[in-house]
C-alpha cells in the first residue's frame, strides 16, 4: 500500500526530530520508505506561541493496514519524548497519515485524508514536490489543489 506521511517538528532541534523519524520509519518492519520532501519552515497555525516549525512529507510503501501505521507512528512520537498537551501546541514530533491508497477512513482515532491537510501550506508544499501525480479522494489532484495554497506560508530550508 501507498502511503504519504507528514512530519512536523518546532522543539528540540527540529531538523533532528524530523530526521530521527523518518529513521525510524526506514526501520520498521513492515515500511519502506520511498521519498523524502525537502525540508520547509513554517510559522505556528493561528499565530500561536512557540517557534517556527519544520515540515516534511514521506511516500511509503507498507503492508500494515491503516491502524497499524498509526500505531507505529505513535509509538515514534513517544519515543521522541512528546508530550501531548494543548491541541495545535508545540512538539517535538508529529506524524500525520495523510493518505493511505485512496481509502477514506473516518473513525474515533484515524481521519484520512487528514481533514486539514489540503489548506496547510507545509502539507500540500512538500507532497506537490515530491508526487505531482496523486489525487486526494473526494478533493481531487494534488496538482489542482496547490493552486489554492499561498507559498509564500512555507520557506524551503
Ligand atoms: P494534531 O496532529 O492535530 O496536532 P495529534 O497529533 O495530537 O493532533 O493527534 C491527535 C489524534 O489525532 C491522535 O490521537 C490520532 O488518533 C488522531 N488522528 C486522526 N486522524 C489521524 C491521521 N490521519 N494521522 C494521525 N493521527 C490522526
Ligand atoms: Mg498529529
Amino acid at each position: 500500500m501507498l502511503a504519504y506521511i507528514g512530519l512536523g517538528s518546532n522543539l528540540q532541534n527540529p531538523r533532528l526530530q524530523i530526521e530521527n523519524a523518518l529513521r525510524s520509519l526506514r526501520d520498521s518492519d513492515g515500511i519502506e520508505l520511498l521519498m523524502v520532501s525537502s525540508l520547509y519552515e513554517s510559522k505556528p497555525l493561528l499565530d500561536m506561541p512557540g517557534p517556527n516549525y519544520v515540515n516534511a512529507v514521506c511516500k511509503i510503501n507498507t503492508n500494515l493496514n491503516a491502524i497499524d501505521l498509526l500505531e507505529i507512528c505513535q509509538f515514534i512520537e513517544n519515543n521522541q519524548k512528546r508530550v501531548r498537551k494543548v491541541k495545535w501546541g508545540s512538539r517535538t514530533i508529529d506524524l500525520d497519515i495523510l493518505l493511505y491508497e485512496q481509502q477514506i477512513i473516518s473513525s474515533d482515532r484515524l481521519s484520512i485524508p487528514h481533514p486539514e491537510m489540503i489548506d496547510r501550506a507545509f502539507v500540500m508544499v512538500p507532497l506537490h514536490e515530491i508526487d505531482k501525480e496523486i489525487n486526494v479522494p473526494l478533493l481531487g489532484p494534488v496538482k489542482k489543489l496547490i493552486d489554492r495554497i499561498n507559498k509564500l506560508d512555507v520557506k524551503k530550508i
